[in-house]
């Protein structure tokens, strides 16, 4: 056995085996000794192996799942082997096989793979020429994604793209590898590496026309992108080897290019807290705020559309007309569409997922079941679509079941059926005689038995014939001595006893052979006819994974909608030059957590930026509302962008390439020496990315180093983007100086949070107002925070210190000398003798000698 073991583990050294042993699943050696780290399960030891005592440790068969999503979790994987031959069919230990390899990126079971995430496995190829060949895809999606970029893109690619597990050469440099580790936040991918012969542009391009089923590539404009044919040759190869079959659902391709899709680097997907909060929390976000959709597979495709805003803006309007359309009751209905679209689709099944487990041979029975009901309600969803919107009319072709698909499964399984395929219990009565006749064995032995003794008797004319069964011989007809003259012809000896022999008819054979195993036949009928019906079922998976999209895409359409309605968002709409013009827009997640709060309403703002203002220069009160409004105005931007409905009276954008942000971490003065080096770099980076077309939010730079190193880096930065990138920038600063700036700068303006003093409370009023904040705002807020009077006292006379000095650009000013009297300061008497001198009518002589005598009157 443990050289079985041995050979099975010799394929798969960089993975966890799980050796199927009964009722456990085994671990060996390493392996065990990891697993028993990683899983806090007890390492054991038994027997030898090559004169060595074995280290094994196991876990139960029937909780492997809970085993797996943890050392998944992990970014392990795991090989799973299972016994497949008959249990002593042969001499030695009974066949095993890995049946198929668990990993991050090719996770399938429904209890391993999260509701509302794509896990994405992804394959990157480092070409020639600095370019770089990327596929990737999701096992349980239907999609292949191909893209190429250039080396220095890569990264930008990889957050977008945020794959679970990614397949690299063995033969890239170690630079290469590096960057890819680099890449690799914690908790992000697990990074696996591939012969570099699976990298081959040839066999990838063969492949993937394999998959769709097409002579060319050309048909995508896909044929000459060899460095991702390349990619897609190994992404393919190890999903196979995985799965351990081919992916015949993956039966589409989309080719992303650089430009298609709006900049959304990974800062700003933190920053704006999209589908994570600053803490790594998945509420509250503004994909939490979205996501009011009924099934997984919608709340996953609302997701990717949040994530993939499109330049264009073709989709977004067409997804526009839709929600309109969704809004719109028909006439003489009460309820708008969209109501009834999500009743019917509440309780609707995971289509796409289980259309994958169909191709991939792991649907369960619960799930076809719950496929059938899913394709049933295709015929009610259809109708609801008001066909005025071009998209949901799409989707109204789309939403065709496979003919005779869920006609199939309902005549294939029984309503209520067992959970695994092995327990029996699956498929329906009336479907398959030979199986309905071995249940009815099971279930009428007696009445067979008792049918067939009396027909005998009246046949034979023995009235004490008996029919019986026991253990040993199993069914026999006995009859007396006495009755022996009138046995029948056809009548075969089986066993004599003293008194009786008994006998066996061709036909009590027959049900013999069918009684004795009734059951066992019975189960594995089961399991033939399931996999016959798995058969029947594939060439419905394309039409099935089109169901899905559809219902997905429906699904997440009415979200948006009711979103729109519940919240009173308002249609954006798009021109075509520069622009972002809101007007009373407000942050939709600040503004739902108010709500809940009931601590007061949301302060809306307008905000208008064009050619001729790109910039403004946002001052005031820690507190004001200053990052709310910037992130306000990026969020909604971005939901006009994926064709939403915007927390806003009325939205007017222009094209916009790329949203960028850079703001502080909460913690950023934990570690000032490489949270400013971080703070710089992001800056720089942005500086080099953005254009006249890309939103830039700039939040307190400069605050990570010394006050005039950092305003001077501010001052610097705001001339580069107003003068250099002309992007449109929301630029929020506590350096007061830079409210100089638009008086030199054009296109810039000063805006201010306003807030008010009421008796000892300073009040936030969060609305926007142009020009800059009045200064004192600080001092008063410590004031009103119990800071002791003689602070006060002094950080006001240093206030008007600076403020005196403000003229004078780049004065110093001494943070720490005492503040001036009260009252009007009297002149000292160094002060009084320092007038009265005239340095340019003085001798070198008589200006050492004034020297001294200021010193004395020191
Ligand atoms: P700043 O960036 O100026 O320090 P924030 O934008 O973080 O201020 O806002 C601080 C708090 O003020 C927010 O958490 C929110 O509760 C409240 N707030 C901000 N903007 C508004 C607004 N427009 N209406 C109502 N409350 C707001």
């Amino acid at each position: 056995m443990m050289a079985q073991y041995l050979r099975l583990k010799a394929d798969h050294p960089e993975t966890l085996l799980f050796y199927r042993m009964g009722d456990f699943y085994e671990l060996f050696y390493a392996d065990a000794e990891k697993a028993a780290r990683l899983l806090d399960i007890t390492l054991t030891t038994r027997g030898q192996s090559a004169g060595a005592p074995v280290v094994m440790a196991g876990v139960p068969f029937h909780s492997v799942d809970t085993y797996l999503a943890r050392l998944i979790k992990l970014g392990e994987s795991v090989a799973i082997c299972e016994q497949v031959g008959e249990v002593g069919a042969a001499k030695g230990p009974v066949e095993r096989k890995v049946v198929r390899v668990v990993t991050p990126g090719t996770l399938t079971d429904a209890e391993l793979l999260a509701d509302k995430s794509d896990a994405i496995l992804m394959a990157v190829h480092a070409g020639p020429r600095n370019v770089c060949g990327l596929a990737w895809l999701s096992v349980t999606g239907a999609e292949v994604h191909l893209a190429e970029c250039e080396a220095d893109a890569l990264d930008g690619w990889l957050q977008r793209v945020g794959p679970s597990e990614l397949l690299y050469s063995a033969e890239v440099t170690p630079a290469f590898e590096q960057r890819l580790k680099l890449q690799r936040e914690p908790g992000g991918f697990t990074l696996s590496v591939r012969p570099a012969w699976q990298f081959d542009a040839g066999l990838g391009e063969r492949k993937l026309r394999e998959q769709l089923g097409a002579a060319s590539l050309a048909a995508w404009g896909a044929e000459s992108l060899g460095q991702a044919h390349a990619a897609a040759a190994a992404l393919l190869g190890y999903a196979e080897h995985t799965q351990g079959r081919t992916l015949s659902h993956l039966q589409r391709l989309a080719v992303e290019r650089d430009g298609e899709l709006i900049g959304l680097p990974a800062t700003t997907r933190r920053n704006l807290e999209l589908v994570q909060t600053l803490r790594g929390e998945d509420a509250p976000t503004l994909f939490s705020l979205l996501d009011t959709c009924m099934t997984g597979m919608g709340s996953r495709m609302l997701k990717r559309w949040l994530l993939a805003p499109r330049r264009d803006r073709a989709e977004a309007q067409a997804r526009l007309g839709a929600i309109a359309a969704l809004r719109a009751p028909a006439p003489g209905e009460t309820a708008a569409p969209w109501k009834l679209l999500r009743e019917q689709l509440k309780n609707t099944s995971d289509v796409e997922r289980i259309a994958a487990r169909v191709a991939l041979r792991q649907v369960r029975p619960r799930e076809l079941v719950a496929l059938q009901l899913a394709l049933a309600k295709c015929g009610h969803v259809a109708p609801l679509l008001p066909t005025a919107a071009p998209l949901l009319g799409y989707f109204a072709e789309e939403l065709v079941p496979p003919p005779g698909c869920a006609e199939l499964l309902a005549r294939a399984i029984q309503p209520e059926p067992a959970a695994l395929i092995r327990e029996g219990g699956v498929i329906a009565t009336g479907f398959d005689a030979e199986l309905d006749e071995l249940r009815a064995i099971g279930e009428n032995c007696d009445g067979f038995l008792l049918e067939l003794e009396t027909r005998e008797r009246a046949l034979t004319g023995i009235a004490n014939l008996r029919v019986q069964f026991n253990r040993v011989h199993g069914f026999y007809i006995e009859i007396t001595q006495s009755a022996l003259s009138r046995v029948p012809e056809h009548y075969r000896r089986r066993q004599t006893l003293k008194n009786a022999e008994r006998f066996i008819t061709p036909e009590l054979k027959a049900f013999e052979d069918k009684a004795l195993s009734a059951q066992d036949r019975a189960l594995a009928r089961e399991k033939w006819l399931y996999e016959q019906l798995l058969d029947q079922l594939q060439p419905h998976v394309p039409a099935l994974t089109r169901v899905a999209a559809a219902l997905a895409s429906l699904d997440a359409l009415a979200a948006l909608a009711e979103r729109a309605h519940m919240l009173n968002w308002n249609a954006p709409s798009f021109v075509a030059h520069p622009c972002i013009e809101i007007e009373q827009g407000r942050h939709p997640v600040v503004e739902a957590r108010l709500a809940e709060k009931s601590s007061g309403a949301f302060i809306a703002n307008d905000t208008r930026l064009g050619p001729s203002q790109r910039m403004q220069v946002i001052t005031g009160p820690n507190m004001g509302g200053k990052s709310t409004y910037m992130r306000q105005v990026a969020i909604i931007v971005l939901l006009a962008s994926i064709g939403s409905c915007v927390p806003a009276a009325s939205c007017r954008l222009g094209p916009i390439d790329a949203i960028h942000t850079r703001i502080g971490a909460a913690d950023d003065l934990a570690n000032a020496q490489s949270t400013f080096m971080l703070e710089m770099t992001e800056a720089a980076q942005i500086l080099h990315c953005a254009t006249p077309h890309s939103l830039v939010l700039m939040d307190e730079i400069g605050r990570g180093t010394s006050t005039f190193d950092g305003l001077a880096l501010a001052a610097g930065i705001a001339a580069h983007l107003h003068d250099k990138t002309k992007s449109f920038t929301l630029f929020a600063t506590h350096y007061f100086e830079l409210t100089e700036f638009p008086a030199t700068h054009r296109a810039a303006l000063n805006m201010h949070v306003s807030a008010t003093e009421s008796g000892r409370d300073i009040v936030f009023l969060h609305e926007m107002q142009p020009g800059p904040a009045s200064r004192s705002y600080g001092v008063q807020v410590a004031r009103l925070a119990g800071m002791p009077a003689a602070v006060i006292h002094h950080a006001r006379g240093a206030l008007e210190a600076l403020e005196s000095q403000q003229t004078q650009a780049q004065a110093q000013v001494d943070l720490f000398a005492p503040p001036p009297a009260a009252e009007a300061p009297q002149e000292s008497p160094v002060e009084s003798a320092l007038a009265t001198l005239d340095p340019d009518a003085m001798s070198p002589r008589e200006a050492l000698d004034a020297l001294y005598t200021l010193k004395k009157l020191h």
